[in-house]
């Protein structure tokens, strides 16, 4: 019998348990995905769920908001990528030692594989990251990687410069913005890819968009929004009304479920049943 399980708050809305229900089915395994909803102040709780995977009582956890940065220090050792992006997202034991891994930023370039076509050999390279948060920092860690220049833009621009200085080897690729309509009418023109890494727009406020009321499109890019709840949301539909290709986040809510499935288990499963399990109600 498998143990998985999240350690997030609030956890009502996680779709985590349908996908990771059917990645164990798929794969031929008995086993249950568990939200453990836990708040801040019951910290201790995280730390006997880190002891239930240390002794192997739980396969794997993944994390979510509030303690993708807070679970760091209780771990024995986390991964390259986990430290660039400074949070985790997927725990698991490996050779006596536990260790912290997130799979955020692998999801979102794979989905971008899935629905950017030609999108690493585009011959200018220029994304706007909407948002300083979590997701920013994994979305804007990947995309450096891969060549690209990434200018972030939040309404607070302490917390971008934050972010920036995160990443000391590619200041050259990284550049700061306001959150202002002049500022982003300005550089619009020179976008391929705009991502959405705040919750602006995600259900029930689902009538709002980070691109803001009237803002120019630019002539050629991407849309890519992290929200995934509603189905279409306004910044996608706003973009896909330009003439923009866009789509929201569910395929890299799907492809860092898989990804995390697949450090924990060793199985990889194909994605359209994962994306079937979220079409059954
Ligand atoms: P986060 O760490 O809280 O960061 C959110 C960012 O958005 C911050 O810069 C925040 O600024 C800004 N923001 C929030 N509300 C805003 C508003 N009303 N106006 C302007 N800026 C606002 O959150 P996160 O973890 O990065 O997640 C962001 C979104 O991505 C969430 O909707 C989450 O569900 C989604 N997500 C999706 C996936 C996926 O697999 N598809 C993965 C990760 C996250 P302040 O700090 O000033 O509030």
């Amino acid at each position: 019998m498998i143990e998985l399980g999240l350690i997030g708050y609030p956890l009502e809305h996680s779709l985590s348990p349908q996908i990771h229900h059917a990645a164990l089915a798929t794969c031929g395994l008995k086993g249950r995905y568990t939200l453990f909803s836990i708040s801040p102040s019951n910290w201790d709780k995280v730390h006997e769920l880190l002891n239930q995977v240390r002794d192997g009582v739980i396969q794997g956890l993944n994390v979510t908001i509030p303690h993708k940065e807070a679970v760091i220090p209780l771990l024995d050792t986390i991964t390259p990528i986990a430290e660039a992006i400074g949070a985790v997202n997927t725990i698991f034991m490996q050779e006596d030692k536990l260790i912290g891994d997130n799979t955020d930023a692998a999801g979102f370039l794979a989905d971008l594989d899935n629905n950017f076509t030609g999108w690493r050999n585009e011959s200018t390279k220029n994304a706007l990251v909407l948002g300083a948060g979590g997701s920013a920092r994994a979305v804007t860690s990947a995309l450096i990687k891969e060549g690209w220049n990434v200018t972030i833009t939040a309404r607070r621009l302490g917390q971008v410069e934050g972010l920036i200085a995160q990443f000391p080897e590619h200041v050259s690729q990284l550049s700061s913005l306001e959150y202002l309509f002049d500022d982003l009418t300005e550089i619009s023109p020179t976008l391929h890819l705009i991502i959405n890494a705040t919750p602006i727009g995600m259900w029930p406020n689902i009538k709002n968009s980070p691109w803001l009321e009237g803002l120019p499109y630019p002539k050629r890019a991407f849309f890519y929004d992290l929200v995934y709840n509603p189905h279409d949301t306004r910044f996608v539909l706003g973009a896909r009304d330009a003439g923009l290709p866009a789509v929201t986040g569910f395929g890299m809510l799907v492809e860092q479920a898989a990804l995390s499935f697949e450090l924990w288990i060793k199985c990889s499963v194909p994605r359209e049943k994962l994306f079937a399990s979220l079409e059954e109600k």
